[in-house]
């Protein structure tokens, strides 16, 4: 599968499993670099794993579950030597009327995308310094607008914009902090919407002018593998034909 010399670096990648992360675990495999492949689906990351050969390893671990990313932090360092670049990717939008009570999605969005990212970024931190480090934040075109019935969608992706960006001061130049904000992509992510009126709406807007996850981990790699000297800080890619 690679097609480029091998870097020596290695690639965590939360949420691998589908859409964007599997999309930019074979766009990194691509270009050299070793995989860590993290999700709660273990037999999709498996198979991507296999499908990527002696490059990638598939980690079953669950970004709200802390011991699990520590587990998975303890392999990447035993079997890979150490985390180089950290996507975090995993995430829900389980978009519904504020006014709707779910508030057990609320709850699993702010796990998920927020502290499941500030998790795993706290958990491979060490690995991630040692050495020149990527961090890369996938966030949302949701992280600097918002809109009815994304309130607490946007609260997670605006925390991720400023978690990144304080970051991105605390820890240069041992780590590079990209944040990455894509429009609409099409990929599983709305398939798991549970309000049907919100499920219908949102999937039309997608399939009507989304990207592809090939096109946002086009971005990722290119965020990596520029000169230790840049930094791309912050990427906002919408589809060409999306208003806001
Ligand atoms: P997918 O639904 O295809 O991918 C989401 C990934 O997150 C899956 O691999 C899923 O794996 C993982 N995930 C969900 N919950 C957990 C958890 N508790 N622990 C570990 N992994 C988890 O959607 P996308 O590829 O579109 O989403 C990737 C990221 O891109 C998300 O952060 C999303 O917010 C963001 N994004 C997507 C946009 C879009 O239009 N598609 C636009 C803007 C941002 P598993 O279920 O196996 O655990």
């Amino acid at each position: 599968m690679p097609t480029n010399p091998k870097t020596g670096r290695v690639a965590v990648i939360t949420g691998a499993s589908s859409g964007i992360g599997a999309a930019a675990a074979r766009a990194l495999a691509a270009h050299g670099l070793q995989l860590a492949l993290l999700a709660r689906r273990a037999d999709r990351i498996q198979a991507l794993a296999a499908e990527l050969g002696d490059d990638a390893i598939a980690i079953a671990a669950d970004v709200t579950d802390r011991d699990s990313i520590v587990a998975a932090a303890e392999r990447v360092e035993s079997e890979l030597g150490g985390a180089d670049v950290l996507v975090n990717n995993a995430g829900v939008m389980l978009l519904a009327p504020f006014t709707s009570a779910q508030r057990a999605e609320h709850r699993q969005m702010v796990e998920v995308n927020l502290m499941g990212a500030i998790t795993a970024t706290e958990v491979f931190l060490d690995q991630l310094r040692d050495g020149g480090g990527d961090l890369v934040n996938i966030s949302s075109v949701a992280g600097r607008t918002a809109r009815p019935g994304n309130a607490v969608y946007a609260a997670t992706k605006w925390g991720i914009n400023g978690f990144s960006e304080a970051l991105r001061q605390e820890l240069q130049p041992d780590v590079r902090v990209t944040v990455i904000e894509p429009g609409a992509v099409a990929t599983e992510l709305t398939d798991h919407i549970t309000d049907d009126e919100t499920k219908r709406a949102t999937k039309r807007f997608v399939k009507d002018l989304a990207i592809t996850a090939e096109d946002i981990a086009e971005v990722i790699v290119f965020a990596v593998t520029r000169p230790r000297r840049m930094t791309l800080n912050e990427v906002l890619v919408r589809p060409t034909a999306q208003p806001g």
